[in-house]
This record gives structure tokens, C-alpha cells and sequence, in this order.
């Protein structure tokens, strides 16, 4: 019998790919199938940035690259971030990495170790927690509530962190919730952070750009006190409609850059070359692609709340941001997750059941709107159709 070390007993998984491979099983034997389930957008690339990875590869960039990433690419990202949130980030902090999942991977492999507390979001994205079980680091949840409009509480995570905190998680606008903390909140949460500087920030902002309502997203880059201790995710995958280029970027404090960089040279070497010629033009060519996804998102997501709230037994708050309408389904009365089993066994309509994403999902429902308005709406009302036939 073969064994592995302990950390590969504590890995964790991330629910939403079984269920695509369980929907695309049974779309393949002949199913009809919609797929409300996988977070990613239904929109192509735009082709701009097709052509602009086909021309790469044409011109012979098809080798490795620097470990960091290619000098235009990181110098795009600083631009783009100046840009965007007004902050003056160095290109020699920015790692260009293979997705944006891979700089949780390495910001809680360089934090994580046993006795040592790492804080994430509870509801959250479900490889914080097993990242940092991995590492042997005691993961503990921050409660992220449906009374605080599904931001989370800066009051609360300060009263989390004791001196074996090593690492904080922040995610806003947040998966699998929508929710978007208010910038008043960030604020006190920076505040509260100058008595505790042992501890480091990741702020996942890979859904950066969808806010909506006339909102504007509230960086943590904004804040010069914390720079020398955040490390920032983001990444093309939602945003330029990516998520299979595998495509990310990290802006990392000067002294850990190198670990970082280290990291990079020990696993995966460097990014895809023609991607990153994609990504440049991602950031350098037009924008009204994004502009485009953003407004149908925004159109998705009232459509599918309203939706959503005529199945009696289930109810929904607008969402503020992502592409993720997060519902109460409690009042049905059936565990979250045997609801999602039938409702893609059943119903044929993919969704992700709340406690794959924490302790605090039992009796929520994450749908991705990320989907056409008629896809939406036929999926709800099967889930109507489906939910009526046992709700009170
Ligand atoms: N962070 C959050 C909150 C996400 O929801 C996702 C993807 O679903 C990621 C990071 C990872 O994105 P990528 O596909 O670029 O690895």
C-alpha cells in the first residue's frame, strides 16, 4: 500500500468541477442540461485577444518565458491597476501565474504551517479552507452573513486574529455569496489592522470588475499602510471571459517577491507564452468587451433574482457583485446539497449546493448567472416546476 504524507489526507476538492463532469456526462448521453453550476462566463474571448495569442505563436513565441512573466505583460498590469484604482504598483512585484487559483496555492503554502491560524471567508471559495488544512495551519472561518448584505464583518475578523494568525483571506466581490463589502468597512478593517502587523492579507479581487448599480470597487492596493503585507489575486479568467487559458496575475510585497518567484521556477516555470501575449492585449486593446459581459451580467442578474423569488420556498437578495445569486433554500426543507443532487439528476439544471462552500452554506443555493437570459429562465422554471411538487 502506498502512503503519502499527511497533508494529502487534508486536501480538499472543489465541488463545482464534479458536478460539470456529472452535467457534461449527462448532457453526452443525451440530456438536456442547463448549466447553472460552474463559475465561469458563457461568453467567448473576445477574438481580439484570440488573434493576438495565434499571432504570438505565428512569430515564434512559443518557448519558455521568464518565470515571473514576460516584461510587457507585468508592465500592462502595474498600468492597468494606476489606471483603474489609482495606485502605483512596481512590475518587478507582479507574478503572472497560471490562473488565479495558483496565487492562493502559494500565498497559504507560504503562510500555512501547523500552529499556525489562517482566517478565510465562511461561505467562501472552497480552496481557501483546503489550501490551508493542507499546510497543517489551523483554518478559521470568518462568518460571512445574509444580515451584513453578505460583506463581511470588520469587527468581526479583527476579533478573529490571535498572535498565531499568520494570514488573513479577503474576497470581495465574493464567491459564492455576490456579496461586496462596503469601502467604509475596508476602511476599519485596514484601521484595525495596524495592531496586528504578524498577520499578512490575500485579497482574492478576481471579480474586480463586476460590480454593479453604479458601484465602484474598493481595492485593497488603495491602502499604502497594509502594502508591505498584502498580496493581491486577480486574473483574466472572469473578467475577459479566460478561465481556460489559465491566466492569472499577483502583486506580491517586495521582500516575499522572491519566494514567490521561487516558487514559480520550482512548479510551474512559467506561464503559457501565448496566452501572455493574449493577457497584453486583454489589457491594452479595447475594453467595451468587458463593458459588454458586465452590462449582460448586470441584465442575468435581475432577471434570475426575480426569478428566483417567485419559487415559493425560495428567496433571494440582489446581488451586489460576481456573477452568483446565492438563495435561501431553506425553507423547503431539504438539505442543500441532496436539493442540487436532485435538481441535476432530476430537473437537469447544474447548480452548486451552499455547504460546498462552508460550514455556513447549509440552506443556500449558489446559481451562476453567468448563463443566457433564456437558458435562466427555462432553468428556473424547472427548478419551480421541480420544488412544487414537494414544497409547502
Ligand atoms: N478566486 C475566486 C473567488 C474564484 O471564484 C475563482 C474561480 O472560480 C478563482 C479565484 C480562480 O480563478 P482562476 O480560474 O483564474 O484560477
Amino acid at each position: 500500500m502506498l502512503t503519502t504524507v499527511a497533508g494529502f489526507d487534508r486536501i480538499g476538492d472543489e465541488n463545482a468541477f464534479a458536478v460539470l463532469a456529472r452535467a457534461n456526462q449527462l448532457a453526452a448521453a443525451g440530456r438536456d442540461i442547463i448549466n447553472l453550476g460552474i463559475g465561469q462566463p458563457d461568453f467567448k474571448t473576445p477574438p481580439n485577444i484570440v488573434e493576438a495569442a495565434i499571432k504570438a505563436l505565428r512569430d515564434g513565441h512559443h518557448g519558455y518565458t521568464p518565470a515571473a512573466g514576460i516584461e510587457p505583460l507585468r508592465e500592462a498590469v502595474a498600468a492597468d491597476l494606476l489606471r483603474r484604482f489609482g495606485t502605483t504598483v512596481s512590475p518587478a512585484n507582479v507574478l503572472i501565474t497560471p490562473g488565479g487559483k495558483v496565487t492562493m496555492f502559494a500565498a497559504i503554502l507560504m503562510f500555512g504551517e501547523p500552529g499556525a491560524e489562517v482566517l478565510y471567508p465562511d461561505p467562501g471559495f472552497p480552496i481557501y479552507r483546503s489550501m490551508i488544512e493542507f499546510t497543517g495551519a489551523t483554518a478559521v472561518p470568518v462568518p460571512i452573513r445574509e444580515q451584513n448584505g453578505f460583506a463581511f464583518s470588520a469587527d468581526e475578523t479583527l476579533s478573529l486574529i490571535t498572535p498565531k494568525t499568520r494570514l488573513l483571506i479577503i474576497n470581495s466581490p465574493a464567491n459564492p455569496t455576490g456579496g461586496v463589502t462596503p469601502k467604509s468597512e475596508i476602511d476599519r478593517l485596514v484601521a484595525g489592522l495596524a495592531d496586528f502587523p504578524h498577520v499578512a492579507v490575500l485579497s482574492d479581487e478576481i471579480y474586480d470588475q463586476m460590480v454593479y448599480d453604479g458601484a465602484t470597487h474598493a481595492s485593497l492596493l488603495a491602502y499604502p499602510e497594509i502594502a508591505d503585507r498584502l498580496i493581491l489575486l486577480n486574473g483574466w479568467s472572469k473578467t475577459y471571459a479566460m478561465t481556460g487559458w489559465r491566466l492569472g496575475y499577483s502583486v506580491w510585497p517586495t521582500p516575499i517577491f522572491e519566494k514567490a518567484r521561487k516558487l514559480a521556477v520550482n512548479s510551474w516555470s512559467c506561464v503559457n507564452a501565448p496566452a501572455q501575449y493574449g493577457a497584453l492585449e486583454a489589457l491594452t486593446g479595447p475594453q467595451d468587451a468587458v463593458a459588454h459581459m458586465v452590462g449582460e451580467f448586470d441584465r442575468r442578474r435581475r432577471r434570475i433574482v426575480d426569478l428566483l423569488n417567485q419559487v415559493p420556498g425560495i428567496s433571494c437578495a440582489l446581488p451586489k457583485g460576481a456573477f452568483y445569486a446565492y438563495a435561501s433554500v431553506s425553507a423547503l426543507g431539504r438539505p442543500a446539497k441532496v436539493l442540487a443532487s436532485e435538481l441535476l439528476e432530476q430537473a437537469g439544471i447544474a447548480v452548486i449546493g451552499g455547504p460546498d462552500f462552508g460550514t455556513l452554506g447549509e440552506g443556500y443555493m449558489r446559481f451562476s448567472y453567468a448563463n443566457s437570459i433564456d437558458n435562466i429562465e427555462a432553468a428556473i422554471a424547472r427548478i419551480g416546476e421541480y420544488v412544487g411538487k414537494f414544497a409547502k
